[in-house]
């Protein structure tokens, strides 16, 4: 593996993993953690824990209500926090920037807040099927209230999207496109911009589910020119219980608020009442302070490495996995080859339950994987599986961490089926 560092000078340093203190600790069996389940969250630097502790030690109260020191200076720091947002994705304003839950939160307030009030029985919701339950399941909740109909741009045979079909699938009935800018699950890098294009020109709004990658390689929402954009927190080095929701300014102006409570409105009588102003009349109640003014700290810390460049490391370290696991006999790799891949590989294995693969990884080589549907069941079902086992890398995570996966695979292979088949490898 020395000769891929060499290779490659887009590796990230490897001093950077010291700014992660969990990253030293040592896992099952003594095996130092090789943590490769940054697809279903990431581990947090010193910096963004330091904030949360700092904030809780010096600065908090609750924001926006108080005219005392504590609640300026938490308001201020909240406020920050949407200003590094806008920033990130570059959105024209900050009340495009809506702190949410996470993903899941942002993708139901689209669901509930525009789609109630915008779709009607017979208008058209374009899906892949590539989503995660998050955003599929909000979109099949509101095709039963509202009786707008599912559509799903389908694969092709090595797991990207069937371009081809948009053509047909795309009309003036189609109201709403919702995509997966990277799927968790077979890593595939979807076409966004061009799906944009294409679903503008039918007069469709797009929404992108962009939680495995904003975190991963530069986004802008405005070269995008995407409508509506969802991330988590939890997935950058930040907290859980914070994301955003990004949202043209009309739009949001024009949609309904989802949540009622306290912050949201402008003024409440005993019957009725008016909203608040943007971004306040999407965050009802107590937001997540503390969690939001963190995720600016993951956000500096990953701005000032470079998203460029952490994309740039965890392609090596994907091409590297890639190529090593199609040689593995009988493993099944889901999805597309490295060029079209960001950093995550799911792999099926017929002789052994996904769970108990990684079981084996993490027992016998430290490492950390995740299996199951990942949130995808609908395409392991197209797929014809019911789990997978997937290895996601981020910033921190080495060529040598690679080793110990392929390792750690190779001897699950050789214990379980000795005399596998091999698959053609992909572009
Ligand atoms: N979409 C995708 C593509 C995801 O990977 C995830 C998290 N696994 C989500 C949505 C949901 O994110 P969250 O649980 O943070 O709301």
């Amino acid at each position: 593996m020395n000769s891929v560092i060499a290779k490659h000078s887009q590796l990230l340093s490897t001093s950077l993993r010291g700014d992660f203190p969990i990253l030293s600790e040592t896992v099952h069996n003594g095996h130092p953690l090789a943590f490769l389940d940054n697809a279903a969250s990431t581990q947090r630097p010193a910096c963004v824990i330091d904030t949360i502790s700092g904030v809780y030690e010096r600065d908090y109260a609750n924001v926006h209500r108080g005219i005392h020191t504590l609640s300026e200076r938490s308001t201020e720091l909240y406020e920050r926090a949407r200003e590094s947002v806008r920033n990130f994705l570059n959105a024209k304003n900050v009340s495009e920037c809506i702190f949410t839950q996470g993903t899941t939160a942002s993708i139901n307030t689209v669901a509930r807040s525009w789609g109630d009030a915008n779709l009607a029985a017979g208008d058209e919701i374009l899906l892949t099927v590539m989503e995660h339950h998050s955003n599929l399941v909000p979109w099949q909740q509101l095709a039963e209230r509202s009786g707008a109909v599912l559509k799903h741009i389908p694969l092709t045979d090595d797991g990207r999207l069937d371009m081809s079909s948009l053509d047909t699938l795309l009309s003036e009935r189609t109201k709403l496109v919702a995509i997966v800018s990277v799927s968790n699950t077979l890593g595939t890098i979807n076409p966004v911009k061009e799906i944009i294009e294409k679903a503008h020109a039918v007069g469709a709004l797009v929404l992108v589910d962009a939680a495995q990658s904003v975190p991963h390689m530069p986004i802008d929402v405005q070269e995008l020119d995407c409508d509506f954009l969802a991330f988590s927190g939890h997935k950058m080095c930040g907290p859980s219980g914070v994301g955003a929701l990004y949202g043209k300014e009309a739009l949001l102006e024009a949609m309904p608020p989802f949540l009622g409570g306290g912050s949201m409105i402008n003024e409440v009588r005993l019957d009725s009442f008016t909203p608040a102003e943007l971004p306040a009349k999407f965050e009802a109640g107590t937001p997540p302070i503390v969690p939001a003014i963190a995720m600016k700290a993951a956000i500096d810390y990953l701005t000032h490495i470079g998203l460029e460049k952490i994309h740039a490391h965890e392609q090596v370290l994907i091409t590297e996995a890639y190529n090593r696991l199609q040689e593995v006999d009988g493993l099944t790799i889901l999805g597309p080859g490295p060029s079209h891949r960001a950093g995550l590989v799911s792999f099926s294995f017929e002789k052994i339950h996904a769970h108990e693969f990684a079981q084996i990884l993490n027992d016998s080589f430290g490492v950390a994987v995740r299996a199951g549907h990942h949130c995808t069941q609908p395409l392991h079902a197209l797929l014809g599986i019911t789990a997978s086992t997937r290895a996601s890398f981020y910033l921190y995570n080495t060529p040598e961490e690679v080793d110990r996966l392929v390792e750690g695979v190779h001897a699950v292979q050789k214990k379980f089926a000795p005399q596998g088949r091999k698959r053609k490898p992909r572009k």
